[in-house]
């Protein structure tokens, strides 16, 4: 089961003028930009509580987030829960019929093993499960 929800994913088409409005909105600016080559995204984090905010900016028009905008503008993106052991989870959550988009974590942004659970087994909530990953 998860932990806790742990981020908040934000479609954004200018990640620029998005910090600065998120700034003005949370009262926090961001604590870093982090670049995910893999999903052609930068992103950008805030925190405040102890719920961060992940803004997804497309680098490239091939980017899923440059797809989402295209069907559904911006706004939220994805719900991000942490959890203790993820690869157990991902099982857990198989088992119970949850589509899963990755069977096996990849990296993410912020030091995390993600993967995604697919909207249509969500009630349309794009599922995140993340876990930081421990450097020894
Ligand atoms: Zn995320």
């Amino acid at each position: 089961m998860p932990k806790k929800l742990e981020h908040i994913g934000i479609a954004v088409t200018d990640l620029e003028a998005s910090e600065k409005l998120f700034t003005k909105l949370l009262g926090v600016a961001p604590y870093k930009r982090e670049l995910v080559e893999s999903e052609m995204v930068m992103t950008s984090f805030f925190i405040l509580g102890d719920i961060k905010f992940e803004l997804l900016a497309a680098t490239h028009p091939d980017s899923a987030i440059a797809k989402f905008i295209e069907k559904k503008g911006e706004g939220i993106h994805h719900l991000a829960f942490e959890s203790e052991n993820i690869e157990e989870e991902l099982l857990e959550k198989k088992e119970n019929q949850f589509q899963l988009i990755h069977e096996i974590p990849k990296k993410g942004a912020d030091n995390k093993k993600i993967a995604f659970l697919h909207p249509k087994s969500t009630n349309g909530v794009l599922t995140e499960l993340c876990q930081e990953i421990i450097n020894p």
